[in-house]
This record gives structure tokens, C-alpha cells and sequence, in this order.
């Protein structure tokens, strides 16, 4: 029988390398997974460039974004953005921040993306949110759980959206569907952006957008899709090692077996080493 627990694990490890190297994710950005056995949870890697996570640097955190076990890891600081979307969203499972340059000139100008080929479509309506309404000066990360949830009301029902002069947010159901919402939508916007140079925009009407997002968001296309961005990272050198396999059961392993004794959750957040703040 599969383990989910190590399989999520593993594929979001995949999942960091794969919008890596599709150029989403640079030295900065993250990406998320609730844990596929307990609702309250998921698994983000600790602060470090995404491209270069590895199994052994997930750590489990609480949906208020403090570590379930005492950790020494440093975390990064706007981890808030993934606990606040999972706690408002019970059907979102993964989660990405990103401050691709295909989208920031639309986080910059306030301009809005629309779907301009077939698979933007999975986009859905691109909402805006700027931290500046809300909270005045700040470093501009988000860092606060007041900032995050501030963004997941941003968010709402939808699926991705654009931070003012600072990023994007996407979400998704599971980390396929988050990873082929996420390539597409900088695809989108890369193509929009070009087209605007040519003139005129002429965007999917909402009809097709509803009947082409239904469509490319069925397992079919984004399995196809996955396996495709899964062998460029293996051209690239990018795959976690078998070993790294391994290591999603142990890491696995180690996480259900401190699970049997854990405490309750309350109690363990008392216990937890407050994280460092840091992006
Ligand atoms: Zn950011």
C-alpha cells in the first residue's frame, strides 16, 4: 500500500524543483503541502533557496505556522501566507508564493491578467492585493498572521493573486494541479504581455474559460504535464537522488512515530521552538 505521508513528501520536493526550473522559483519563493493525513498540518522546507531543498529540510508546522516539534531549522518568515491560506481554504492542499518576473510587471502596474490562450484558463479570475491598504510601511514580506490572513481574504474562493509591487500566491488542490496553475499562469502572462506589444488583447470569453479550465484540470493533462516538467529536471540534474526517496519514508517514519507520543497540539505549539524570522 503506498504511503501517502512519504509520497507527499517526496512530490513536493519534485514539485520545489520542477517551478525552480521552469524559472517560477529563484533564491526566493516556497512552496507548501498539507499533510495528507491531518488537516491542521504541512510540510514546508526550512529557509533556504527552494532549488536546492532536500526531504531531510521539511519541517511540519501547525496551520498557526509554528513547528510541531522543537526545531533548530530556520524557517522562513512569511510561511504565514501557506498556514493562513490552509486554515481559510479547507480544499486548498498546496500552496506557492513566487516573485516571478512573468507576472511582477502586472503586481507592479495593477494591470490585470486574463486568460489569453487555452491552458491560462486554470488561472481562474487573477484577484490583487496590496499589503500597503491594510498595514502602511512595511518590509513588504509577510510576516505577521494578521498579513496573512489579510491575503488569504484577498485571495477568497479564487486561485492565484498578485501582491503589489512583491509577488503572486497560487493555490491548488494538490500539488499537480498548484505546479500546472502556476507554469501556465507565468506562461499566461508572459504571452499577454507580448501580445499587448502587438495591440489589442482578445481574451477567452468567461464560457471558455470555464469549459477549458475544467478540461486541463483533469489528472490526463496534468499528469502529461507533470511528467513532462519532471524530465527536464532530470536533464537539468535537478531530481532528488533515490536516496532522497528513501529518506521521504524515514523522514516519514520519524514524523508518524512522534506522532504516536506526540501531545496534543496545544501543548506541542507551547513546547515548539519559536521560528526565526526570516524569508
Ligand atoms: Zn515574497
Amino acid at each position: 500500500m503506498p504511503d501517502a505521508l512519504a509520497d507527499a513528501l517526496y512530490e513536493l520536493i519534485v514539485a520545489t524543483r520542477i517551478l525552480a526550473n521552469e524559472k517560477v522559483l529563484d533564491a526566493f519563493g516556497h512552496v507548501s503541502v498539507r499533510h495528507p493525513l491531518d488537516p491542521q498540518r504541512y510540510f514546508i522546507p526550512r529557509h533556504r533557496a527552494p532549488e536546492l531543498a532536500e526531504i531531510s529540510d521539511l519541517v511540519e508546522l501547525t496551520l498557526d505556522s509554528e513547528p510541531v516539534r522543537p526545531t533548530d531549522f530556520r524557517l522562513y518568515s512569511e510561511k504565514v501566507i501557506h498556514g493562513e491560506i490552509y486554515k481559510a481554504r479547507p480544499d486548498v492542499h498546496a500552496v506557492c508564493h513566487h516573485h516571478a518576473h512573468a507576472v511582477l510587471p502586472y503586481a507592479i502596474s495593477g494591470q490585470e491578467i486574463v486568460p489569453v490562450f487555452h491552458l491560462g484558463a486554470v488561472m481562474g479570475k487573477v484577484q490583487f492585493w496590496d499589503q500597503r491598504d491594510e498595514f502602511g510601511d512595511t518590509n513588504m514580506l509577510v510576516v505577521k498572521p494578521e498579513e496573512g490572513a489579510s491575503l488569504a481574504r484577498a485571495l477568497g474562493p479564487h486561485w492565484t493573486v498578485l501582491m503589489r509591487r512583491h509577488g503572486a500566491t497560487v493555490a491548488g488542490t494538490s500539488l499537480r494541479e498548484l505546479t500546472f496553475r502556476t507554469v501556465f499562469t507565468c506562461d499566461n502572462a508572459r504571452l499577454q504581455s507580448q501580445a499587448m506589444a502587438h495591440g489589442r488583447v482578445d481574451a477567452l470569453s468567461p464560457g471558455e474559460v470555464k469549459l477549458t479550465a475544467a478540461h486541463q484540470l483533469r489528472p490526463p493533462s496534468t499528469n502529461r504535464a507533470w511528467d513532462y516538467w519532471v524530465r527536464q529536471v532530470e536533464k537539468a540534474g535537478l531530481m532528488p537522488a533515490r536516496a532522497a526517496a528513501k529518506g521521504a519514508s524515514t523522514t516519514a517514519a520519524r514524523a508518524k512515530k512522534a506522532d504516536a507520543k506526540r501531545a496534543p497540539t496545544k501543548s506541542a505549539r507551547k513546547n515548539s521552538v519559536k521560528s526565526k524570522r526570516r524569508r
